[in-house]
C-alpha cells in the first residue's frame, strides 16, 4: 500500500497499552495521566484483526509498543497470535526492559524477532531520576536475558537530552564496541511532556559524532544513519527527526491501544478502526493512509500537533 506521497507503508507500530511502570520525564507527567479504561483497550482478537487487515494491504513488520508493552498481561500470547497472521514477516518489541528478564525466553519461543530497549543513561541514580523510579539493574538484567534468549542484535535506544545525559555519549556509544549491539541516539522531539521543554534540552545528534570522533558512516537501517569505528563489533545509529527530517522515507503507520489508526506521529489525524470488519475496516485504513502528511511541522518554534502523549501512541 502506498500513501499519497508514493511512500510504501509496510511497518505497523502497535500500541498494546497506554500504561507504564515508569514515568520518564519526557514522556509522562509525574502524577501520571488519565488512563484508558479496560473496556476502551482493544482485546488481543481486535488487535489481531486490525493487524491482519493491515497485512492484507501490505504491512510486513509489526512492532509492539505502548506505554510499556510488557505490563499488558498475556503479551507473550499476543506475539504468538501476531506471528501467525498471514503476510506478517516480523514481530518486534520496544521496551524499557525492566520487566523483560523473566519474559525474554518465552517471548523468543513465541516467535518475537527483535528487541529494542530504551536506555537513556548508565548511571543508576540518573536512571531513577529520568524514569521517575525505575531501577537500572532491572533494565540491564532484561538486556542480559534478551541476549541469553538469542535476540541479536539488541538495539539500545537513547534519547539525547542536553544537560541530562549528553555527557554520557562516549560511555553509551561504547556499548557498541561489543558484538551484536546497536546503540541508537534519538533526538528529543517536542511532543507530550517535552513539548514545552527549554531549547537547551534539544541536542542535535551530530553531537555524538563530535563526542566520538572515531565513528565513520557505514550505511543506514530504516530511519537510522549508521556508524562504526575501527575495532568495534557493533554499530552506532543516529535518528534525527529534528535536524535531518526523514519523513520522505517514512514507511510507518501507528495503531493506538484503543484501536485508532494514526497516519503520522505528529499530526492530530486519527481514524477509529475498532468495531469495523472486512471491507469497512479496509476502507477506513485506506482513508487513514491517505491522511499521511508529506512531513511533520516540528521545529524550534513548533511542537508536535499530535493530540496524544507519547505513552498513548508508542513513539
Ligand atoms: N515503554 C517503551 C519504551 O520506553 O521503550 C515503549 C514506549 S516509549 C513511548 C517508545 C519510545 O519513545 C522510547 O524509546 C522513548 O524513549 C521514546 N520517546 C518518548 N518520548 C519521546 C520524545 N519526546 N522524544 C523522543 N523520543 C521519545
Ligand atoms: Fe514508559 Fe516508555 Fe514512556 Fe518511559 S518512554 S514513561 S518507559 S512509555
Amino acid at each position: 500500500m502506498r500513501d499519497g506521497e508514493g511512500r510504501l507503508v509496510e511497518y505497523l507500530r502497535l500500541s498494546v497499552t497506554d500504561r507504564c511502570n515508569c514515568r520518564c520525564t519526557y514522556c509522562m507527567p509525574a502524577g501520571g495521566v488519565p488512563m484508558l479504561s479496560h473496556a476502551d483497550v482493544c482485546s488481543f482478537e481486535e488487535l489481531v484483526e486490525i493487524t491482519a487487515a493491515l497485512a492484507e494491504l501490505g504491512v510486513r513488520k509489526v512492532r509492539l509498543t505502548g506505554g510499556e508493552p510488557l505490563v499488558r498481561r498475556g503479551v507473550v500470547g499476543l506475539v504468538e497470535m501476531l506471528r501467525a497472521v498471514g503476510g506478517v514477516e516480523e514481530v518486534d518489541l520496544t521496551t524499557n526492559a525492566t520487566l523483560l528478564a523473566p519474559l525474554a525466553a518465552p517471548l523468543r519461543a513465541a516467535g518475537l524477532d527483535r528487541v529494542n530497549v530504551s536506555l537513556d543513561t548508565l548511571d543508576a541514580a540518573r536512571y531513577e531520576a529520568v524514569t521517575r523510579g525505575g531501577r537500572l539493574a532491572d533494565a540491564l538484567a532484561g538486556i542480559e536475558a534478551a541476549r541469553a534468549a538469542g535476540f541479536s542484535p539488541i538495539k539500545i535506544n537513547c534519547v539525547l537530552m542536553g544537560g541530562v545525559n549528553d555527557d554520557e555519549v562516549p560511555r553509551l556509544a561504547a556499548l557498541a564496541r561489543e558484538a551484536h549491539t546497536e546503540v541508537r541516539f534519538i533526538e528529543l522531539m517536542p511532543i507530550g511532556e517535552a513539548a514545552c521543554w527549554p531549547r537547551g534540552r534539544f541536542v542535535d545528534a551530530s553531537a555524538v559524532l563530535d563526542a566520538v570522533p572515531e565513528l565513520r558512516p557505514c550505511g543506514t537501517d530504516g530511519v537510522a544513519e549508521l556508524f562504526s569505528a575501527p575495532g568495534w563489533a557493533g554499530r552506532v545509529g543516529l535518528i534525527r527527526p529534528m535536524s535531518h527530517r526523514f519523513c520522505s522515507r517514512c514507511t510507518r503507520v501507528r495503531v493506538t491501544a484503543d484501536g485508532r489508526l494514526k497516519p503520522c506521529l505528529h499530526t492530530a489525524d486519527e481514524v477509529a478502526l475498532r468495531g469495523l470488519h472486512g471491507e469497512a475496516l479496509r476502507e477506513a485504513i485506506l482513508a487513514g493512509i491517505a491522511l499521511k502528511p508529506a512531513h511533520h511541522g516540528m521545529d524550534g518554534a513548533h511542537a508536535s500537533e499530535s493530540a496524544r502523549a507519547m505513552n498513548e501512541i508508542g513513539g
